[in-house]
């Protein structure tokens, strides 16, 4: 089986929640399956060459604008990664900095990489809680995590959201959508972390960046904590 390599990007700045679980859960269901996997961490400054798996966390607004800055410098060799189907992952901040924008309440904008149709304007109120999203990606067909954001996320033309929200209150809380996917780009509102409490969407993952399904695992004490939280309310 193809070795895999994951670029972690600017783990120093985003990073809140336990996003680094997310990971930690892709690099230990390889390595409990065999498959080799090579994490690199991306931080400011850095060069970054071909990976199989991108992955970007969340954070606050003030993180955000050094990464936004930073991520222009690669926002090209990016958007070819997904057009040469790559997977990316990224969480809330991260998640944000993915679409075309993210308009904080106070300063300017911050351009994002556009390599999914989104935009992100700050809200009034925060929406904070735990979300449960119905998704038609993978079986069991529930995605479970825990949400901080005032952004609010509006998605357009290819772009569609992993999921319609039962609980809590996803993108933007009035059009019931959950996070997003252009070719094999996917971002979320979910931390929690995300990947630990949602076994068949890190496997959902892998599959995509190996080009086979990876053999099951036992995950009874994952689904143990992905049930306890559906529709959980905060
Ligand atoms: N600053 C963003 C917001 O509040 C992202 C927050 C986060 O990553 N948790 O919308």
């Amino acid at each position: 089986m193809k070795k895999l390599k994951l670029a972690h990007l600017y783990p120093q700045l985003l990073n809140i929640y336990g996003d680094m679980g997310n990971v930690l859960a892709i690099k230990k269901r390889c390595e409990w399956r065999g498959i080799d996997i090579e994490v690199d961490e991306i931080n400011i400054g850095d060069k970054i060459d071909k990976h199989d798996i991108y992955f970007i966390g969340g954070g606050q607004d003030a993180q955000q604008i050094e990464v936004s800055q930073e991520l222009q410098r690669h926002k090209r060799f990016l958007q070819d990664e997904r057009d040469r189907m790559a997977v990316f992952l990224g969480i809330c901040g991260g998640y944000q900095l993915m679409g075309h924008y993210y308009q904080p309440h106070n300063g300017d904008k911050l351009p994002g990489i556009s390599i999914i149709d989104a935009y992100t304007v700050a809200g009034e109120k925060r929406f904070i809680g735990n979300v449960t999203a119905h998704t038609d990606l993978v079986e069991p067909d529930t995605l479970v995590g825990f949400e901080n954001h005032s952004g609010l996320t509006y998605l357009s033309g290819e772009t569609t959201p992993i999921g319609k929200v039962l609980t809590g209150n996803g993108n933007n809380g009035k059009d019931k959508t959950e996070g997003a996917r252009y070719k094999n780009a996917f971002g979320t509102y979910l931390h929690g972390s995300f990947l630990p409490k949602n076994p068949h969407f890190t496997d959902y993952l892998l599959e995509l960046a190996l080009g086979i399904k990876p053999e099951p695992l036992d995950d009874e004490i994952e689904y143990m904590a992905h049930n306890a939280l559906i529709n959980k309310k905060y």
